[in-house]
């Protein structure tokens, strides 16, 4: 299917997320069982995760912490008297018949993502966010064997999630994508998940419907799963939008029903129809008393927030005048930003704006590019903050130039030793001694008459091929700011010696 086949001038999209989100904490949400990923099997269960009878649940404090500090970076109101309830299905990887979540009493509600990248600010809202167990595992396979059955792994069973619904207010692909990677940056910065999509810690079902343009109504929605990275997710709504124009434009019904994203084939596959959709039955989780959460405790969770994306970039673009774009690719990251300032952070008070912009090239071109070819991100950079600030501070101050710098660099990323000792073992420092510098000038000038014939003559550009002269001799180490005002010096001494 491409997408010049389909009609986008006459219909529009219309795409809610469902993020949910692994919250890191070092027991389950409502036992004490480790919470290690990729442990052996059912290593980490006990009675109560696995739903034995007569267990209570008790809630993870900082779970609860971690889940209201989210709602609070997205400026949602805290639901005080938050409650669960038992959300009630089968499913061979659920043992209690019931996952432990929450319906008309979530924890946040009425938050916002402000969406920047197309040009006016757009603002995403978030209806709720609400706390819940995860599932078990089912294994249908060992490696590539097919099982003639399936095997269930606990471990994952209970480990605590946050649910975070938007409102429909997405109307791209592109939006989707700036929604979740904004989501995602924020609670890397907040610290209480990795969020990353291959391990599950990340997951994101998109509900997505079409309708012609200037329509109110909503179009039947179709919920989209199985997307397994930010790129899946653009995919999968791409491809689904252009799949539902074109069915109501061959005068097709949409049904409303569930699909799975397959990644090799690119396309999204109906798994069931919403007449075979579970009808989920919630009632008050009777072991649990609902919350009652103190003004002072939300304010201590308030207090306790990291300095945020928004207020860092505000903070790097009036302190170290940086632009608003660098300021932005840095805050994408929270371990980017962190690289940025712990390598800044080594330098004294009076450098730190000039090396500030220097420093952020060096990190977006050549580092992230040599990370990239290699598929590692910073956190795993072989070179360290400090050491790529002193080399773009060598730079900076005329010890050596952009040329020597960029050659040295290789070596440093791969032996992280410091700029400051290659540059002296290899002898690479710029020659910045006035008077090395004079003696080998006057050499220039000796060898060149015809040359300072023309720079005496008013011939400025001439200088140029003396210092090119200069260079050679030096092997390209003269500081060549030095090198061009010495010159200078050297001519008009010699000239008007000659005159007196
Ligand atoms: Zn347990």
């Amino acid at each position: 299917m491409t997408q010049t086949a389909v009609d986008h001038k006459t219909y529009e999209a219309v795409i809610g997320l469902e993020v949910h989100v692994q919250l890191k904490t070092n027991s389950k949400l409502f036992c004490s069982c480790e919470t290690n990923f990729g442990s052996i099997p059912n290593s980490q269960v006990c009675p109560v995760c696995t739903g034995q009878p007569g267990v209570l649940p008790v809630l993870n404090k900082k779970a609860l912490e971690s889940a209201a500090k989210v709602g609070l970076a997205f400026g949602c109101a805290i639901n005080r008297h938050a409650s669960f309830a038992r959300k009630q299905y089968f499913y061979p990887d659920l043992p209690k018949a019931y996952q432990i979540s929450q319906s008309d009493q979530p924890l946040c509600l009425d938050g916002a993502v402000t969406l920047t990248q197309g040009g006016t600010p757009k603002v995403i809202r978030i209806q709720r966010i609400h706390m819940e167990e995860d599932a078990g595992k089912l294994l249908h396979a060992i490696g590539s064997v097919e099982l003639p059955y399936s095997l269930v792994d606990l471990n994952r069973s209970s480990i605590p999630l946050i649910e975070i619904v938007s409102h429909p207010d997405l109307s791209s692909p592109d939006e989707a994508y700036e929604y979740l990677s904004t989501i995602k940056a924020m609670i890397q910065f907040i610290g209480v998940s990795d969020c990353d999509m291959e391990k599950g810690s990340l997951r994101c079902d998109a509900n997505i419907s079409v309708r012609p343009i200037g329509e109110t109504t909503l179009g039947t929605k179709v919920e989209v799963k199985n997307m397994n990275s930010f790129r899946a997710v653009k995919d999968a709504i791409v491809f689904e939008i252009n799949r539902q124009i074109e069915a109501i434009r061959g005068g097709e019904r949409i049904n409303q029903e569930t699909r799975l994203w397959d990644d090799t084939q690119s396309a999204t596959f109906s798994m069931r129809s919403k007449e075979e959709a579970h009808d989920y039955r919630y009632f008050p989780e009777p072991d649990l008393v609902p919350l009652n959460l103190s003004e002072a405790w939300l304010a201590e969770m308030k207090a306790s927030l990291p300095e945020l994306p928004t207020e860092r970039k505000a903070r790097l673009v009036s302190q170290l005048g940086l632009s608003d774009y660098d300021a932005g690719v840095l805050v994408s990251q929270r371990e980017l930003v962190d690289y940025f300032e712990n390598g800044l952070a080594t330098l004294a008070a009076d450098k730190k704006g000039r090396i500030a912009k220097p420093l952020v090239n060096w990190i977006t071109t050549e580092l992230l590019g040599r990370l990239n070819e290699e598929n590692k991100d910073i956190a795993a950079s072989p070179m360290s903050a400090p050491h790529l600030t002193e080399l773009v501070d060598l730079v900076q101050s005329g010890a050596i130039n952009g040329k020597m710098a960029k050659d040295i660099f290789a070596e440093l990323y791969s032996t992280g030793e410091s700029p400051r000792s290659v540059v002296e073992k290899k002898g690479l420092s710029q020659v910045s001694n006035e008077a090395e510098l004079i003696q080998l000038i006057d050499q220039v000038i000796a060898e060149n008459p015809k040359i300072v014939q023309d720079v005496k003559a008013g011939k400025e550009k001439a200088i140029g091929s003396l210092v090119g002269a200069l260079m050679k001799k030096t092997k390209g180490r003269a500081n060549p700011q030095l090198a061009n005002k010495l010159l200078k010096e050297r001519i008009e001494t010699a000239s008007s010696g000659a005159k007196g």
